[in-house]
């Protein structure tokens, strides 16, 4: 006899393959999208249902019954459920992972926060009227009326949809970019806007943001870091007084805030990084992705290994979203899909303030070496150029891509560089308040600086400068400038405080990683330096010229902002490396990608196998890249071979790169892949060893 009983089936935030069949408690009925406990290899785990009465491809007998509910759990939209899905098929990982970085555990506990703080205020608010009416002075009347008013503000604040009406008027170029950003979206395509730095592309968005808003519907805006996001929380909170920030720097507590304020309101405008993509979002009308050709947008680790700039994509198409990309340096995808008719294009070639191009002065350190013209790490033509710049009243922006004092130390005996018992990575010396530190920065090991070798007990020398170094040259060569610097090592706080003492002129001159050569708009800098800049171009990848290139031309933006002229000058030993002579347009870039088969003109997906054992490291991913490559369909395997960081954790990392051909057998090759990893991991009892990177940067 059928009985009443009801199955379902539920996501669980792990990496399973599949969706585990569960039976509800007699009576009991659910819904997609609700929460409830399930237990998997005897652990607990918060769950989502994801499907009803499914077919049972179990014997009843074997099927459990979940551990419960969990009523406090607001309930997944069906929407985020279909965009996880989506996700993990595209990205080749499970929905549980997926779902595992939408909910992360200190999300689950989520409570209907705003909802009390409005509670709050609304009772004070009525309270505070009933004292304004029995007040007898005119003094405690107006102190009453004063207090009114701040919580009727604080209660408008938490409108996360509130506007102001502030004008925007636009400049005839701007104009013209909106009329092709409105024409891409009725054709329903997604919009790259490439507007060179300056030229107002967050003015516009913030014209769009305010007519979604208007229409009812909603707005996320993307940025590629947290730092960016506290720069331009301001300047939208001008426009959206009540602008929802979300990104992990917040608090757990502001966190919660912001998921329970989406959930609640009707239209909002939330800020945030790559993981506010995947708040419960509803009512969206609109997606902009500012930097899109930003690497920071794709998440390395671990699965789901996504791109926020591609996953918003996703987003915005399930829940009929228009979608507008920004950047002054576009990435070469994005470019490509303009070509070939995907995305629509839409340009601002000038700076809203006027101003003509900044002028590029190269400086070629092994010319001015054999001339005695390096003080340091310093030449003497940009000391001079500083001292200009000083004297006229101007600001100094330095880049030096490498956070610490030295990148490296070596032994003076040996030759042998200090390395990370964890990860193989050469180690740096940090100099911080009086502490000296040699540090692993990919694993975060360190141990205190002794300056003797650990291999042979010789004597260890510091190689090269990093940021701190150039610091402490640049205090020994202007003695009167105020100098701050800028970079990972550097506690937020006082980064921030950093950064403000800039902008507001008090400082002269800012050293940094390239935390300096991203979206900050200081009026008065008049010349930004690059030092070392071989140290960007020496990455052996296909992607470094294009990395170098954007890299270059976004910290050069940093400068002759406001109309003002500026100067960029670039320190280098490769002086006439064609990134830095400017012989690398994004046409030869393009040519060069088609030439030789990578993207975008194929679709690139990583294979890495990591083990303690390096001896069934290597014949196992011999073994799998042979695999790979038997897939067949024109996709090409490379490898195994090591990558640059090939010692992750105390494990081995080989490497195997597939490239698939964008044709109509992409889908199937790329699902082949993932299939033969499975069966790979089975055949092998190898699981746990292998990561899948789809779209790798
Ligand atoms: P981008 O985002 O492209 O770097 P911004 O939007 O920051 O450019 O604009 C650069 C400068 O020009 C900013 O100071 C901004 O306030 C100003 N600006 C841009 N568009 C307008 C406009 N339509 N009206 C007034 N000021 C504008
Ligand atoms: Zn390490």
């Amino acid at each position: 006899m059928k009985d009443n009983r009801r199955y379902i089936r539920a996501i669980v935030p792990l990496r399973l393959e599949w969706e585990p069949l569960y039976r509800l408690p007699d009576g009991a009925t659910a819904e997609i999208g609700t929460r409830i406990r399930v237990k998997v290899s005897g652990k607990d785990y918060d769950a989502v249902v994801s499907e009803l009465d499914p077919e049972l491809d179990a014997p009843e007998s074997k099927i459990r019954e979940i551990e419960g509910f969990s009523p406090s759990l607001p309930a997944i939209f069906p929407s985020e459920i279909r965009l996880w899905r989506e996700v993990a098929r595209y990205y080749l990982c499970s929905v549980g992972e997926v779902f595992k970085a939408a909910y992360p555990s200190e999300k689950v506990r989520e409570e209907e926060a705003l909802a009390r703080k409005k509670e709050r205020l609304r009772t004070r608010l009525s309270a505070l009227r009933d004292k304004l009416e029995k007040a007898r002075t005119e003094a405690t009347r107006e102190r009453y009326s004063g207090q009114i008013r701040q919580t009727e503000e604080a209660l408008r604040g938490l409108d996360a949809g509130a506007v102001t009406d502030r004008p925007i008027d636009l400049s005839p170029a701007q104009e013209l970019a909106l009329a092709d950003i409105r024409k891409g979206f009725r054709e329903g395509k997604t919009v790259l806007l490439d507007g060179v730095t300056g030229s107002g592309k967050t003015e516009l968005y913030m014209k769009l943001a305010r007519e979604t808003v208007a229409s009812g519907k909603s707005v996320l805006y993307l940025v590629p870091e947290i730092a960016l996001s506290r720069q331009l929380e301001e300047r939208v909170a001008g426009f959206f007084p009540g602008v929802l920030v979300f990104h992990s720097g917040e608090t757990a507590s502001r966190r919660r805030d912001t998921a329970a304020a989406i959930r609640e309101q009707e239209k909002y405008i939330v800020l945030g990084t790559r993981s506010s993509i995947f708040l419960p979002h509803r009512n969206l009308g609109l997606v902009i992705v500012d930097e899109e050709h930003d690497t920071s947008y794709k998440q390395d680790s671990p699965a789901p290994r996504y791109n926020g700039r591609d996953t918003a994509i996703m987003l915005a198409g399930a829940l009929g979203a228009r979608v507008l990309l920004g950047s002054a340096t576009p990435s070469l995808e994005s470019i490509y899909n303009v070509r070939t008719g995907r995305y629509a294009g839409a340009v601002l070639p000038q700076r809203y303030w006027g101003g003509g191009g900044t002028p590029t002065m190269i400086i070629d350190t092994i010319a001015e070496r054999r001339k005695g013209g390096m003080d340091g790490h310093i030449s003497r033509k940009l000391y001079l150029e500083m001292e200009k710049t000083l004297a006229g009243g101007g600001q100094i922006v330095l880049l030096r891509a490498r956070r610490s004092w030295a990148p490296a130390v070596q032994c003076t005996s040996c030759g042998k560089p200090a390395r990370c018992p964890s990860c193989g990575v050469p180690l740096s010396l940090h100099k911080d308040r009086g502490e000296e530190t040699l540090r692993c920065h990919h694993c975060g090991y360190h141990e205190s600086w002794s300056g003797i070798c650990n291999l042979c007990g010789g004597e260890l020398i510091p190689i090269g400068a990093g940021s701190q170094r150039i610091e402490d040259e640049v205090r020994a060569l202007f003695p009167s400038a105020r100098v701050g610097r800028l970079d990972a090592d550097v506690p937020t706080k006082e980064g921030e405080q950093t950064v403000k003492a800039f902008a507001s002129g008090d400082l002269d001159i800012l050293v940094g990683t390239q935390m300096v050569s991203k979206g900050f708009d200081f009026a008065g800098v008049s010349l930004v330096a690059v030092l070392q800049a071989d140290s960007v171009l020496a990455i052996p990848d296909f992607r470094s010229d294009e990395k170098g290139l954007q890299l270059l031309e976004q910290f050069k933006g940093r400068t002759g902002r406001r109309g003002k002229p500026g100067l960029f000058i670039i320190q280098t030993a490769q002086a006439d490396h064609p990134v830095i002579t400017g012989g690398r347009a994004v046409e030869n870039l393009l040519a060069e990608r088609r030439l030789f088969g990578y993207p975008p003109f194929t679709r690139e997906v990583d294979i890495a196998v990591h083990d303690t054992d390096p001896g069934r490291l290597q014949k196992l991913a011999a073994a799998l890249s042979e695999d790979i490559a038997a897939i067949g369909q024109g996709l090409k395997a490379v490898g195994p071979y090591q990558p640059s960081e090939w010692l992750v954790h105390g494990e081995t990392v080989l490497l195997v790169r597939a490239m698939l051909p964008k044709d109509r057998n992409l889908v199937s090759s790329k699902d082949s892949i993932a299939a033969r990893v499975r069966s790979f991991e089975k055949q092998f009892r190898y699981w746990g060893h292998i990561t899948l990177n789809v779209d790798p940067l």
